[in-house]
């Protein structure tokens, strides 16, 4: 099986059960991604309701802290919904209206890509049911009581750790269960083929408004560019369009948490410990013990705290092509606190990953480079945890 297949990495290892929706979702992916009536609506909706064109922003006091390279900002920040998730939401909700689907169905940890399903659920009229462990339901109060008003049913799941691993397995149940009228919304670059290459594809428009954005702003120069990696998208989406592009350097951020013991992070491509393995439908990279168990992992930020990464990353990382880091809660932290400072931009503690990494970057730039970072998401969400990080209760 080629199809599906980022070098070795990827494929389709679901339950038998599951594989003639894969089939059919692939087939009409296929149909679809070149159809000029479905694109010119996904258009018209990423300009009129979510956003785009993000801008990108030249951070001139940002530059002139380091005293390095040019650095601008992927405003991703500023789309409906508060992050990149919207992207691929829109994209899988257009797709499930083509393909005659009446429920839509996502797994969340944190709640964001649950919010933005539960967004472009109402936005088309579709039922919707998000299943998320009850562990991160007691957690994320807020995002559950959004989901609710945006008409959507939360379900619980209470098997194994209650959290997302674990509603994730409950969804892959449930769509196995109601394969006809359903479509399953993952929410990043992971998951059985065709969803790597379809959110992929879904969030390359991110690199391609950068290609664009930086003729006009730098006279096309672009030396680096810098994503966070949860499951990857917003990565993949800002990296892929460069694959080609051997002078442009590509660095992956992944959560060092607090420190490099087992289950004390959430990195799996920068981690040496790390192998590949089957998660949730594919083969890449994963967090694994000795025995071939998935880890537990960790990171102060909810959305980069998953044991998984996207397959695509996995053959960028053998083959050079992008490079992975870590950075650390107390770097992302800081990171947090410096761009509010510096640019009155207030970042998601996930794309606060991906700023800390200017901090080792910069230095080693020189004043007529650029580096554009994306930053997926703003950090409305994340304000009352680096208060309580910093010892203040809100
Ligand atoms: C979910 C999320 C991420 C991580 O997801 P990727 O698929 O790795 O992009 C990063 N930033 C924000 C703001 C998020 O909400």
């Amino acid at each position: 099986m080629s199809k599906g297949r980022f070098g070795k990495y990827g494929g389709q290892y679901v339950p038998e059960i599951v594989m003639p929706v894969l089939k059919e979702l692939e087939a009409a992916y296929e149909q679809y991604q070149a159809d000029p009536d479905f694109l010119a609506e996904l258009r018209r909706y990423y300009v009129e309701y979510a956003g785009r064109p993000t801008l990108l922003y030249y951070a001139e006091n940002l530059t002139k802290y380091y005293g390095g390279a040019r650095i601008y900002l992927k405003r991703e920040d500023l789309l409906h919904t508060g992050a990149h998730k919207i992207n691929n939401a829109l994209g899988q909700v257009l797709l499930a209206k083509r393909m005659g689907k009446k429920r839509i169905i996502a797994e969340t940890g944190a709640g964001q890509h649950g919010v933005a399903t539960a967004t472009v659920a109402a936005l088309f009229g579709m039922e919707c049911k998000v299943f998320m462990g009850a562990v991160d339901i007691e957690r994320q109060k807020l995002n559950v009581f959004k989901m609710k008003l945006l008409g959507t049913e939360v379900v619980p799941v209470t098997t194994g750790t209650a959290t997302l691993k674990d509603a994730t397995s409950e969804a892959i149940r449930y769509w196995a269960a109601h394969i006809e009228d359903t479509h399953y919304i993952i929410g990043s670059a992971v998951g059985p083929h065709p969803y790597p290459t379809m959110v992929r594809d879904f969030r390359s428009i991110i690199g391609r408004e950068i290609r664009e954005q930086i003729k006009a702003e730098a006279g096309g120069r672009l030396d680096y560019l810098v994503a966070c990696v949860g499951g990857g998208s917003n990565a993949i989406g800002t990296f892929h369009e460069f694959a080609k592009d051997s002078d442009v350097k590509k660095i992956g951020v992944e959560a060092a948490g607090r420190g490099p013991g087992i289950g004390d992070n959430a990195q799996t491509l920068s981690n040496p410990a790390s192998r590949p393995g089957v998660l949730h439908g594919a083969y890449s990279y994963l967090a694994q013990d000795d025995d071939g168990q998935v880890i537990e992992v960790y990171s102060i930020s909810a959305g980069l705290d998953y044991p998984g990464v996207g397959p695509e990353h996995a053959m960028f990382h053998d083959q050079g092509i992008v490079e992975y880091v870590g950075i650390n809660d107390r770097e992302a932290q800081d990171a947090f606190q410096l761009l509010s400072r510096e640019e009155g931009i207030i970042p998601a503690v996930e794309s606060s990953h991906a700023l800390a990494y200017l901090g080792k970057l910069m230095p080693k730039t020189q004043k007529d480079e650029v580096v554009v970072v994306t930053l997926s998401g703003r950090g409305d969400k994340d304000v009352q945890q680096v208060a309580r990080a910093l010892g203040e209760e809100i």
